[in-house]
C-alpha cells in the first residue's frame, strides 16, 4: 500500500484515499477483480489510475466516450504520467506510434474505445505487451435495458477469456440492482468483489420553487446572485423553448449557448467545445445534451421544465458539481408543466404497459416537487437508500415550507369542478370560484350555480397552486384530448365529502438561496472576489497555452484552498490539493505571483483598481462591458460604483435607473432592516426580490456619509 499512497500524495496531490478507493486500490494491486458502483464525482478514476501505476505494465482503459478520453489523457500527462488514447481521431501514424510504445512498455495507460479493443489486430498487440490491469468505464453500456447500450461491450467477455489472469475492474455510476447484475453477468465478472458507495451527492443543494409565469426572471436572477462567473446548464423540454431562452440570457448579458438536436453538429461541437474551454459559459439544452460531458465544474443545473422521471432528475442534476464543490440542483415548474406532462402521457402512442410505467415515474417526479419534508432523504429513498437525517442542504430543510390546512378549499375546487360537468380547464374554473361574471361564465350559466363565488378568500394565484397540488396528488386528472379540462379522480372522493383533511404546501416566493453548500467562498468580500477572479484568468491563461481546458491545469478546489490558505512558497503551495510534484513545478510560480500581488495590494489598501472601473464607465462604458473587459463580475464593479458614489464621485442616478418612489422604498427598508453588518440579504430579502443586489447596494452608499 506504501506504493500506492506515495502515487497518491505525490503524484495526484491528495493526502488521503476516500471511503471505498484504497480497498478497490489494494483489491486490483492483489490481481483480484472489482465492480464498482459509484456516483458521478466519487472518485472512480484514481480506482484504476493508481493499480495502473503500481503494477507493471500498461493500465488499458476502455471507455466509449472519446471527448473524455482526450481530456483524461491531457490530466493525467499534466501529472507527468505516460498516458496515451487510441481511437477514431488519430492519424494512421499516431496510432502506429501508440501502439509501438504500448509493445515496448513505454505507456503507464492507455484509453481505447471498445470497438478497437475487440479487433484481433488489437487483441494481437495486448499478447505482445506487459497489461497490468483492464478497466471497464462506463460498464453500465453492457446493459441492453439503459439507454446507453453499446453493443461492443457485450464482447468485453473476452478478455476475461483470452487474459484470465489479468485484473479486471468495471466501474459504473448507474445505481440499479438490474444493471449490476448484467454487468456481472456479461462481463463474466461473477467472483469479482463488489464495491457500492451511498448515491448521495452532498455537495449539491437541491432547490425547487413553483413558478407563475416568471421562471425566466427567478432564473436570471438566480444566475446573477448566485453564479456570475461560473458554468452552468439550463435544461428545457423544446426546442424552441431553448432557443428563446438562450438569446433571452444573452440579451442579460450572459454568455450562454443553445443545444438541441436541431442545431447543424457544427454548432453543437461548437457549443460544446466552448462550454468545456471557456469560463462561465451557459448551456440551454434539450436533455439531448450531457451525455459523455465530462466538465467537473459545472456550478448549477436549472431545469424550467419538470424532468419525466426522479432517475432523469437524479442523471441531469447529477451533472452539476463533479468535482464535488459546492453546486445548486435548481427548478422552476408551474401548473402548466404538470398539465403538459400528464398530457403527454395521457396520449402517447406507447404501449399500455410502458405508459402505465411513464405515468407512475411522472406522479413519483410530481410527487417530489410537492413534498415539504427534505428533498435529499426522498430522492435517495427512491433508490432505496436511507438518509437517517435531513440534510441541511437542500430549500425544504434551509427554508422549511409552511403548511395549511387546505381541506375547505380542496373541497370547494373539486365541487367546482363537479357542479360545471367536469369539462373546464383551471383558468374557467378560477373564474368561477372567484365569482367573475365574464361572457363564458353567464353563457353556460354558471353565475347560477351553488360554487359561484364561494373561493373569493383566495385570488386566482392562489387557487393556481391548490389546482396544481390536487392534480399533482392525483386529486384532479387532466382530459386525454388535450384542451385541459379536468375531472375528479377515485381517490377524490374522501376529500370531496370531508371525509380526509388535506395539508396542501404554501407556495414561497421564490426559492431562498441556501447558506451552506451553494458558493464555493463568500462574495461579500470584495477583496477575496478579486483575488478569485485574479487566480481564474492566471488558470485559464496557462490552459490556453497548453491548450486544454482550465480544469485540467487545476480544479477549483484547487483554486480555493489557494484562496483561504494563500500559500507564500513552494512548499506551502505543495500542500494544497491537487498539488503534486510536477504541477508544483510547472505552475507554482505563476500563482504564487497572483496571491503575492494580492496580499501585496492589499497591505498599501490601494484602491487602483477602483478607479480603472470609473475611468471605463465615465469613458461610457456600462457596467456589463466593463465587468468583460476587466474580466471581473459585475457585482464587483457596482461595488466599485458603489463606493465612488460613497465617496461623491458619482451620483447615484448615473449608476441605477430609479425613480423617486423607488428610492425611497429602497431607503426606508434598508433603515429598518440593515443591521450595519454589511450583508444585504436581509434587506434583499425584505424588498421581496423586487430589486437586484446591486441597486439596493447602490441606494445605500447613497444615503452614507461620503
Ligand atoms: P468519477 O469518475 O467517479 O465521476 P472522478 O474520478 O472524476 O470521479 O473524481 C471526482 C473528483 O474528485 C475529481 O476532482 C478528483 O480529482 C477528486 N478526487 C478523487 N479522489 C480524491 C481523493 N482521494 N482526494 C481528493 N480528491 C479526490
Ligand atoms: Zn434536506
Amino acid at each position: 500500500m506504501d506504493a500506492a499512497l506515495d502515487y497518491l500524495r505525490n503524484t495526484f496531490g491528495y493526502s488521503d484515499f476516500r471511503l471505498q478507493q484504497q480497498d478497490i486500490t489494494q483489491t486490483l494491486i492483489d490481481g483480484g477483480d472489482a465492480v464498482v458502483l459509484m456516483p458521478t464525482g466519487g472518485g472512480k478514476s484514481l480506482c484504476y489510475q493508481i493499480p495502473s501505476l503500481v503494477r507493471s505494465g500498461t493500465g488499458i482503459i476502455i471507455s466509449p466516450l472519446i471527448a473524455l478520453m482526450h481530456d483524461q489523457v491531457s490530466a493525467l500527462q499534466q501529472l507527468g504520467i505516460n498516458a496515451a488514447y487510441l481511437n477514431s481521431s488519430l492519424d494512421a501514424q499516431a496510432a502506429n506510434k501508440t501502439e509501438q510504445d504500448l509493445i515496448n512498455g513505454r505507456l503507464d495507460m492507455l484509453y481505447v474505445a471498445p470497438e478497437r479493443l475487440t479487433t484481433s489486430r488489437f487483441l494481437n498487440l495486448l499478447r505482445q505487451s506487459t497489461i497490468s490491469l483492464f478497466a471497464i468505464d462506463e460498464a453500465h453500456c453492457v446493459s441492453q435495458w439503459g439507454h446507453d447500450f453499446r453493443p461492443d461491450y457485450i464482447q468485453l467477455s473476452l478478455l476475461h477469456e483470452q487474459f484470465p489472469d489479468i485484473p479486471r475492474i468495471a466501474l459504473t455510476a448507474t445505481a440499479d440492482e438490474k444493471t449490476r447484475v448484467e454487468i456481472k453477468h456479461r462481463l463474466a465478472l461473477d467472483n469479482a468483489n463488489e464495491y457500492i458507495s451511498s448515491f448521495d451527492r452532498p455537495n449539491i443543494c437541491y432547490r425547487i420553487s413553483e413558478s407563475q409565469s416568471n421562471a425566466r426572471t427567478a432564473l436570471l436572477r438566480f444566475i446573477q446572485n448566485e453564479h456570475e462567473l461560473d458554468a452552468g446548464i439550463v435544461y428545457c423540454l423544446s426546442r424552441k423553448k431553448v432557443d428563446t431562452i438562450a438569446q433571452w440570457l444573452t440579451d442579460k448579458g450572459l454568455t450562454a449557448l443553445p443545444y438541441h438536436a436541431g442545431l447543424s453538429n457544427q454548432v453543437k461541437q461548437d457549443n460544446q467545445q466552448r462550454f468545456l474551454n471557456e469560463d462561465a459559459i451557459i448551456i440551454v439544452a434539450t436533455i439531448a445534451f450531457g451525455m459523455g460531458i465530462d466538465k467537473p465544474d459545472v456550478r448549477f443545473v436549472a431545469h424550467l421544465n419538470l424532468p419525466k422521471s426522479m432517475e432523469a432528475y437524479y442523471q441531469e442534476t447529477g451533472r452539476a458539481g463533479r468535482d464535488g464543490q459546492p453546486a445548486n440542483a435548481w427548478m422552476s415548474y408551474g401548473l402548466q408543466d404538470v398539465i403538459t406532462l400528464k398530457q403527454m402521457m395521457a396520449t402517447s402512442s406507447a404501449e399500455e404497459k410502458y405508459k402505465r410505467v411513464e405515468n407512475l415515474k411522472l406522479e413519483t417526479m410530481l410527487g417530489f416537487t410537492e413534498i415539504i419534508s427534505c428533498r435529499r432523504q426522498a430522492l435517495l429513498k427512491y433508490f432505496d437508500e436511507e438518509l437517517k437525517e435531513p440534510c441541511g442542504n437542500c430549500d425544504n430543510c434551509l427554508n422549511p415550507a409552511e403548511t395549511w390546512d387546505a381541506s375547505v378549499a380542496a373541497q370547494k375546487a373539486l365541487s367546482c369542478v363537479y357542479r360545471t360537468g367536469q369539462r373546464f380547464g383551471v383558468n374557467y374554473l378560477i373564474d368561477v370560484l372567484t365569482e367573475k361574471n365574464n361572457e363564458r361564465v353567464i353563457q353556460f350559466g354558471h353565475n347560477q350555480l351553488s360554487v359561484f363565488g364561494i373561493g373569493k378568500e383566495y385570488d386566482a394565484k392562489q387557487w393556481r397552486s391548490i389546482f396544481r397540488q390536487l392534480i399533482s396528488r392525483n386529486f384532479l386528472a387532466v382530459d386525454v384530448e388535450g384542451h385541459g379540462s379536468l375531472h375528479l379522480t377515485e381517490t377524490c372522493r374522501a376529500v370531496l365529502k370531508g371525509k380526509q383533511s388535506l395539508l396542501l404546501r404554501k407556495d414561497s416566493k421564490a426559492v431562498k438561496s441556501s447558506r451552506r453548500g451553494r458558493k464555493l467562498y463568500n462574495t461579500e468580500n470584495d477583496s477575496l472576489n478579486l483575488l478569485w477572479e485574479s487566480l481564474r484568468n492566471c488558470r485559464k491563461k496557462i490552459a490556453d497555452e497548453n491548450d486544454v481546458p482550465p480544469f485540467v491545469i487545476f480544479h477549483d478546489a484547487t483554486l480555493v484552498e489557494m484562496m483561504e490558505r494563500q500559500p507564500a512558497n513552494d512548499e506551502q503551495f505543495l500542500r494544497l490539493s491537487g498539488v503534486g510534484e510536477k504541477k508544483l513545478e510547472k505552475y507554482a510560480k505563476a500563482f504564487l505571483n497572483v496571491i503575492q500581488q494580492h496580499s501585496h495590494s492589499q497591505k498599501q489598501g490601494t484602491t487602483d483598481t477602483v478607479a480603472d472601473s470609473l475611468a471605463l464607465f465615465r469613458d461610457g462604458l456600462d457596467v456589463t462591458a466593463i465587468a468583460n473587459q476587466r474580466k471581473l463580475k459585475s457585482s464587483t464593479v457596482y461595488t466599485h460604483l458603489a463606493n465612488c458614489i460613497e465617496q461623491g464621485e458619482l451620483k447615484l442616478n448615473e449608476v441605477v435607473d430609479l425613480n423617486e418612489h423607488d428610492i425611497n422604498t429602497i431607503h426606508e427598508t434598508l433603515l429598518s432592516v440593515d443591521d450595519g453588518s454589511g450583508k444585504l440579504k436581509a434587506v434583499y430579502d425584505a424588498l421581496d426580490g423586487m430589486f437586484e443586489y446591486h441597486t439596493i447596494q447602490c441606494v445605500r452608499a447613497a444615503l452614507l456619509p461620503g
